[in-house]
């Protein structure tokens, strides 16, 4: 009795592959799509309730299975498309590992409905943790139907880590609209507890990517096509002025598979760069075709990452792909492509473009710093980067913040406002609001002085439902894309909170009638935009549920609306409009923080300017 080695059970063993392939309900739908794909189905119908927790079904209209298949395929290893060692490398199928079906029925209850077109009738197999339950013979539908519930319902630990529906569903949905961008030809659909998130039908690239991101940027597609011996390049580019900010629709395919390749991304980006404004990422959806036998598919579960024997070859040929394609389309009318630095032409934002008085100051300057000798003046960044997005905007003043906060100058926590003489504020380089108190000056920055007021007033709108709004004379029709739609209407009431007012009659857009009353010039659009990428990147890092999950969302709404609307740098200031920031801001309880932790006022004692004249 001094043996001590077991052999892992069947099931068991299926339940440590599963975790590889089946890391959550997102990489079962992929599984499950790309085996009907391979089925030759030209209609799939994705179904999940609770992000793919409770429910997630596939249907197709592929060739379905005979009744021994039916049981077989969910055997470890069992796969009808990969027969020795060496096709693992000309592997054209989607998936090759034989291993899905296997996983996600030892991870799940599964229901399976097949039927091949030649047989009178079809069969359902259950299989619940790796163990077959039943297997009948009935009628069904030609094609494929398979049902998985609860998922992980038997690795309690997974189940607990998984997240939230919201942030599920947001994976799910990635892996649907990369599946459904390399299948136009295929019929479509994803439902979401009873909505319809995409109905799309069978079409060409072009359409299927209008049907999900939107008709706005069906103009700004501009074809690419290059043949090469060792690669071909087809897709999409989008013109440099469709670049967005943040979550831009960055779809890269090696012979149809979705993959994740930051070498080539920043040789697409690079053409780009000189034609956009810093920070914007371009919109594109490029198809890359290559022998199999130079590409090293990395035969990981999630298969998104690819190496290529000749990545510097190919590097050139994109590069120069993309540069022509844009120059062809006159993207870029009078650019020199030859001169390494090629000039900078300003792209115009209509949606973004804000109008507000532009300012220059020296933002190195500082009175108060013993080695400000140096300092040469420097006119503000460009316009359009200071008043578009606050986060350059912070960099900017952060830097600025930090170099100022030698011992000289103290954050305030305390103070007696009582001494405060508000009959002497001034206003300081557009930026600062300066007032006496006591034996001190205080520092104030008006811009963050004004997102602290906003900050409140939304967040309080927020949670008590209590809004203002001004009407638009004119409201703005915003288009609302499938791929947003669901995001938008998770947060339509909170953004009506805040004080938007909207109107849905024609799908797949939203009319914009009134915006806050405290959110006077800004572009509506651009805004809502932008919250709604603010939620979508919450849900895609955190995993709140319940209050605390709605207080961090008022939090981002809140803040990000307030950054938006606060007084900008730059705006020149009445002695009453200063006086009143000031009344408002030392109202406040949290006066001296942004919600985000900045300091807002500084103070320079009577007493240090003594010592600093000695
Ligand atoms: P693989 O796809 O790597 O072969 P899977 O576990 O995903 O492994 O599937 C096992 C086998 O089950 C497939 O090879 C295929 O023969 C069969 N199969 C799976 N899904 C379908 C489907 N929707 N229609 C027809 N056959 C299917
Ligand atoms: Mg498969």
């Amino acid at each position: 009795m001094g043996n001590i080695i077991a052999v892992l059970p069947e099931s068991v063993a299926n339940q440590i592959a599963a975790g590889e392939v089946i890391q959550q309900p997102a990489s079962a739908i992929k599984e499950l799509m790309e085996n009907a794909i391979d089925a030759g189905a030209t209609r799939i119908d994705v179904t999940v309730k609770d992000g793919g927790r409770s429910l997630i079904q596939v249907s197709d209209n592929g060739k379905g299975m005979s009744p021994d298949d039916a049981v077989t395929c969910f055997e470890r290893h069992a796969t009808s498309k990969l027969h020795t060692a060496d096709d693992l490398f000309s592997i054209h199928t989607m998936g090759f590992r034989g291993e899905a079906l296997a996983s996600i029925a030892a991870i799940a209850q599964v229901e399976l409905i097949t039927r091949r077109p030649e047989d009178e009738l079809g069969c359902k197999v259950c299989i619940a943790g790796s163990k077959l339950e039943s297997t009948e013979k009935i009628v069904a539908e030609k094609g494929t139907r398979l049902s998985v519930r609860n998922i992980f319902f038997n690795v309690p630990a997974r189940r607990k880590f998984m997240g939230t529906a919201a942030k599920q569903f947001q994976a799910i949905r990635s892996e649907f609209i990369q599946i459904a961008l390399s299948h136009p030809e295929c019929q479509l659909s994803l439902t979401s507890d009873g909505i319809v998130v995409f109905q799309l039908t069978a079409g060409n690239l072009r359409q299927r990517i209008v049907s999900m991101f939107g008709e706005t940027l069906n103009k700004s597609l501009y074809p690419i096509e290059v043949e090469t011996d060792v690669i071909r390049i087809s897709g999409f580019l989008a013109d440099p002025q469709a670049s967005r900010k943040r979550n831009a629709e960055q779809y890269f395919y090696i012979n149809h598979r979705f993959i994740k390749h930051p070498y080539f991304r920043k040789a697409i980006q690079s053409v780009y760069e000189p034609l956009v404004s810093e920070g914007m990422q371009p919109v594109f959806f490029l198809f890359l075709q290559a022998d199999t036998d130079t590409i090293d598919v990395n035969i990981s579960p999630t298969k998104t990452e690819v190496k290529f024997e000749n990545e510097q070859i190919i590097w050139p040929i994109l590069q120069a792909g993309v540069r022509e394609c844009l120059g062809k389309y006159n993207a870029v009318p009078s650019i020199d492509f030859d001169q390494t630095n090629a000039p900078l032409i300003d792209v115009f934002h209509p949606e973004e473009d804000i109008k507000a008085p532009q300012v220059q100051y020296n933002p190195q300057y500082n009175p108060f710093k013993k080695t400000s000798g140096s300092t040469s003046f420097q006119p503000r960044p460009s316009f359009e980067t200071e008043f578009k997005e606050e986060s350059e905007l912070y960099s900017l003043s952060d830097e600025q913040a930090d170099d100022t906060q030698e011992e000289v100058l103290q954050p305030l926590f305390e103070e007696d406002t009582s001494k405060m003489d508000l009959s002497q504020v001034n206003q300081l380089f557009g930026r600062y609001i300066t007032v006496p108190s006591g034996d001190a000056l205080l520092l104030i920055d008006q811009h963050r002085a004004s997102i602290r007021l906003h900050y409140e007033l939304y967040n309080q709108r927020l949670s008590a439902h209590r809004t203002a709004s001004q009407t638009l004379l004119f409201p703005e029709e915003m288009e609302l894309p499938a791929a947003r739609k669901i995001d938008f209407d998770s947060i339509r009431t909170a953004l009506e909170d805040l004080g938007f007012c909207f109107e849905t009659s024609v799908p797949g857009w939203v009319s914009i009638t009134a915006i806050p009353d405290i959110a006077q010039g800004l572009a509506p659009i651009a805004v809502v935009n932008g919250l709604i990428d603010s939620y979508v990147e919450m849900n895609t890092d955190n995993h709140l549920q319940g209050a605390p999950f709605l207080q961090e969302r008022n939090y981002r709404l809140a803040l990000r609306m307030a950054r938006q609307s606060a007084l900008p740098y730059g705006q020149i200031l009445s002695k009453g409009e200063m006086t009143q920031l000031c009344q408002d801001l030392f109202q406040l309880e949290l006066h001296n923080l942004t919600p985000d932790g900045k300091h807002i006022i500084l103070s320079l004692s009577a007493e240090e300017l003594t010592r600093r004249f000695n």
